[in-house]
């Protein structure tokens, strides 16, 4: 029907490009795109075309569920045409949430966001510099806000929660990765499909050789969408710093495995896609930490496991860490539970008498020696290595995250003499100055 009316000359198709290709109608499972120019006599002709089609169907057309959209109107260069974009996600990390929720949770509630981003905005437009960084804001501020709401101070890098699990950080996602690789799919699709009518249009409005590959050709003269995804590079330091060597294996890896792997992405880190780059720190710092890709197992409760990938890459809030961030207010750095040395993470969770003790009491019920590990990550990895069979490493690795658990639940709890003696002073002040009453 649509087409008779195009041929009879009732419907003034779109022309689109310099070939004036003729777009009237497009249409997508159970949705229709129209096109047309601004004029009258066509818009109330499509408006006719619908009745006549009600009437001969017996459908009827919802207009209320039809959308008028602009075409060349919004400029994805411009932060505002993103910002339903930037609002939706506001509205998801909003602070009373942040205050209900443990690191955990909102670690998988910023997981879920940026994977529901709209696609649609993602695949077709470069993400502003502006936006991408205004996200990570978001979801930064939401991470390690206090449960007051009042802005926390960050334990880790932002770079060390985004990276894939696989190589040792929280796998939470980047979005600008997402959206430079959901670009690159054009380039793909590009060399790849023969001739279709969007690579028609995009030929011709961007004087485009669709025989000739993308990357080869020289850039479209105006700007537009186009013009960044023909201009994406992998050599840019934000996506190239990013690129990580990723392995697919067919069955779970022993940990002597995992060792020879490491060693592998050892070898492989200053192999980059493009000369004359030298690996970044960051890639080497995150993957310093891939070891920690063998806690994820559900093996104990979410919040557990990421209470223990905090305290593998060394960054729980210990009294020698908080002195560090210069927020130690006692002033204080003595371990609460022997007294006798610094609260560092190697000392709280592995050379303390009193946690000592404990990794031995464990140790002797199951009648394994002790041998001892010199770091966290050492001793992880003896945990880890005890049992090859996935039972046997579901019991072995539970103990490692019941101890550590339990030892920083001790620490929590016990006051050091500093907040004994205050608050001897405070009971003192209480009733001394007080009114007890009574008579
Ligand atoms: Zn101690």
């Amino acid at each position: 029907m649509l087409g008779e009316a195009v041929r009879n000359g009732r419907i003034a198709p779109l022309l689109v490009g310099g070939d004036h290709i003729e777009l009237s109608h497009l249409q997508f499972a159970d949705n229709t795109v129209l096109f047309c120019s601004p004029e009258i006599a066509t818009i109330v002709n499509y408006k006719r075309l619908f009745w006549c089609f009600e009437l001969m169907s017996g459908l009827s057309i919802n207009f209320d569920k039809s959308n008028l959209i602009s075409v060349n109107c919004a400029n994805p260069r411009l932060v505002k045409t993103w910002k339903p974009i930037i609002d939706k996600v506001e509205q998801k990390l909003s602070l009373w949430k942040a205050k209900v929720l443990n690191k955990s949770g909102k670690l998988v509630l910023i997981k879920s966001i940026l994977n529901s981003l709209p696609i649609y905005y993602l695949s077709l437009y470069k993400m502003p510099k502006a936006v991408a960084d205004k996200l990570i804001a978001l979801q930064r501020n939401f991470m390690w806000c206090k449960e007051n709401g009042n802005y926390g101070i960050p334990m880790v890098k932002w770079e060390l929660v985004q990276a894939p699990k696989k190589v040792g950080s929280l796998g939470v996602g980047d979005a600008v990765l997402r959206n430079t690789t959901l670009l690159f799919k054009w380039w793909w699709r590009f060399s790849k499909e023969d001739y279709p009518l969007w690579k028609k249009i995009v030929c011709s409005c961007n004087k485009l050789n669709p025989d000739v590959m993308l990357a080869t050709q020289p850039l479209p003269v105006k700007g537009g969408p186009w013009k960044d995804i023909c201009q994406l590079n992998i050599k840019e330091p934000r996506i190239r710093d990013k690129v990580i060597w990723n392995f697919q294996w067919r069955r779970e890896l022993f940990q002597w495995e995992l060792e020879l792997v490491n060693q592998l992405h050892e070898r492989l880190r200053p192999v980059k896609l493009s000369s004359g780059y030298t690996s970044g720190d960051l890639s080497a710092e995150i993957t310093s930490y891939s070891f920690t890709s063998s806690i994820w197992k559900g093996f104990v409760p979410p919040r557990i496991e990421l209470f223990g990938w905090f305290v593998l890459v060394g960054r729980v809030n210990t009294k020698e860490q908080l002195t560090k961030l210069g927020v130690n207010i006692l002033g204080d750095s003595m371990c609460v539970l022997c007294t006798n040395e610094l609260e560092s993470v190697e000392h709280l969770f592995l050379r303390c008498e009193v946690t000592w003790q404990v990794w031995c009491k464990w140790l002797r019920s199951l009648g394994r020696e002790w041998v001892i590990p010199g770091t966290i990550k050492e001793m992880l990895e003896s945990w880890h290595g005890m049992h090859n069979r996935q039972q046997g490493q579901k019991m072995w690795m539970t103990v490692f995250f019941a101890v550590i658990w339990n030892i920083w639940l001790e620490r929590n709890a016990r006051a050091s003499l500093e907040v004994i003696h205050t608050r001897t002073v405070m009971n003192y002040t209480e009733w001394r100055g007080g009114d007890l009453g009574g008579g």
